[in-house]
């Protein structure tokens, strides 16, 4: 039984209402199984709900970026993929492109202010190193047909004239990216689901499961057994412990609290098309950089990543605990104030339009090399793992649904999945997204949303 593939009709329980298992219960659905969705509270109840939402192709690793297209064509399809009514809603994606800004090594040895004790010729080699990695980044894309463009300073200051030329040595564009409507994947993802057949259960915890011969034959659940023939663990910083209860294997993912912060502006700074306009901005990617913006509404979404412990025993409340250090209302002593410290150094009238007006939070559900866990289980085959999506579960979700499809219904060949139409030219392989990979051996994920 250990190697074999799904077939219409086989049952599949996926356990996980946000937008990995919404999306996964579609395609699988779609494909001819019986799927049950399990939900321990209400469908977007984790990450899901209290996401920057943002999505690009701008990544390192091939299998990322040829995802990511498909991902962003997706997303750009949802209502006719869905078949919402009205089709004329409101849109699922925003293509407002992502702009990595990239310091100049001169004025990032003279800023000492923002990386601690960094001595300034680390700082200059670092920022160096960033835009040359930038650039080979870039010449991957674009091999990709990702049409990522690399602009000098002059063009960044045409194109968006709030923005600091003068301290850049560059910057990389991508007009396809942008940000995602959240609430719209799930929520329509489960209304499709519930079309296609798809029982979706919400409040029904997953606590153990029942194993016959090495495979699990059913869930234990707060609501009774729940029967199935292959299981589909899509909780994402809860994985972990769920894999462990299922007798599955140890994933490595560390359930790790994010912050978002909002800015308010008190007076308009520019026009409210060229705000409605601005694209999700990261100022720069060196020791002490990294903060990024993105417009919504009529105000500003901050975030930056930051050093915390992970939290493996987390609650469903601790989601929105925040800490005093990340409080924006707790002085001016915390990261937000730090986030904004930055963006000032690159565009002042943003940072300075306005006042902090509320902190939010979540769990990434991180992995040693930032890319997810998409794979069967090793000890339990009829267990697949879609999880540790390490801060890009929103704009994965869609390709995370074609591979569980693959995975369960054996369509890979030679451990490639080939993606549909109309990107069928191109083939994931799986190997880097398995959950036992060897991570000394893979490409780390810059660490940006
Ligand atoms: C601050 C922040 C910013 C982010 N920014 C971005 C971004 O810009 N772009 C992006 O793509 N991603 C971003 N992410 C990450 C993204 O939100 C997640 O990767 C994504 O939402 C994961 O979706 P999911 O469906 O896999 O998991 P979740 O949405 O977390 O859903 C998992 C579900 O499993 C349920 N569950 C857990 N245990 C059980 C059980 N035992 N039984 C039954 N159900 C159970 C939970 O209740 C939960 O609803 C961000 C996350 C945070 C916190």
């Amino acid at each position: 039984m250990a190697g074999r593939a799904g077939g219409a009709g086989d049952r599949v329980v996926i356990i996980g209402g946000g937008s990995t298992g919404a999306l996964a219960a579609v395609r699988l659905a779609e494909r001819g199984f019986r799927v049950t969705t399990l939900e321990k509270a209400a469908i977007g109840n984790g990450s899901s709900s209290r996401s920057s939402a943002c999505i690009r192709a701008q990544f390192g690793v091939a299998e990322t970026i040829i995802g990511m297209r498909y991902s962003e064509w997706w997303y750009s399809h949802f209502h006719e993929i869905l078949e919402t009514l009205p089709a004329d809603t409101q849109p699922v994606i925003r293509q407002n492109g992502y702009l990595f800004l990239y310091e100049d090594p001169d004025h990032a040895a003279a800023s000492r202010w923002h990386a601690g004790a960094v001595p300034p010729a680390a700082l200059r080699s670092a920022a160096a190193e960033a835009w040359d990695r930038a650039r080979e980044r870039a010449a991957l894309q674009q091999d990709l047909g990702v049409p990522v463009e690399v602009l000098e300073p002059d063009e960044v200051a045409r194109r968006w004239p709030h923005i600091e030329a003068d301290r850049l040595i560059g910057a990389t564009w991508c007009a396809e990216d942008g940000f995602l409507a959240p609430h719209l994947i799930y929520g329509e993802g489960f209304r499709r689901a519930r079309e296609l057949g798809v029982e979706v259960r919400q409040g029904v915890e997953v606590t153990n499961a029942f194993l016959r011969d090495g495979r699990i034959v059913a869930l234990e659940t707060t609501d009774g057994p729940v029967a199935g023939d292959w299981f589909v663990n899509a909780t994402n910083a809860w994985a972990p412990r769920v894999s462990t209860w299922l007798g599955g294997m140890e994933l490595a993912i560390a359930p790790t609290k994010r912050y978002l912060y909002t800015l308010r502006p008190d007076e308009p700074i520019m026009s409210a098309e060229e705000w409605d306009r601005l694209p999700m901005t990261i100022y720069g990617l060196a020791p002490g950089r990294g903060a990024c913006s993105r417009p919504d509404g009529p105000q500003l979404l901050l975030t930056w990543s930051h050093e915390t412990d992970p939290e493996p025993d987390f609650t469903d409340a601790d989601q929105d605990r925040i800490s005093p250090g990340f409080n924006h209302a707790h002085g001016t002593e915390n990261h937000g104030y730090a986030i904004l410290e930055q963006i000032d150094a690159f565009a002042p009238r943003l940072a300075e339009c306005g006042g902090l007006t509320a902190t939010a939070s979540g769990y990434y559900a991180m992995t040693p090399d930032a890319n997810p866990l998409i794979g069967k289980d090793w000890r339990v085959p009829n267990l697949v793992h879609a999880a540790g999506f390490s801060g890009h579960g929103l704009m994965h979700a869609p390709i995370t649904a074609v591979m569980v499809e693959a995975i369960i219904a054996g369509d890979a060949v030679d451990g490639r999945v080939r993606l549909p139409a109309p990107f069928d030219a191109h083939t994931i392989d799986l190997a880097a997204f398995n959950p036992g990979r060897d991570f000394s051996l893979t490409r780390h994920e810059a660490m940006v949303l």
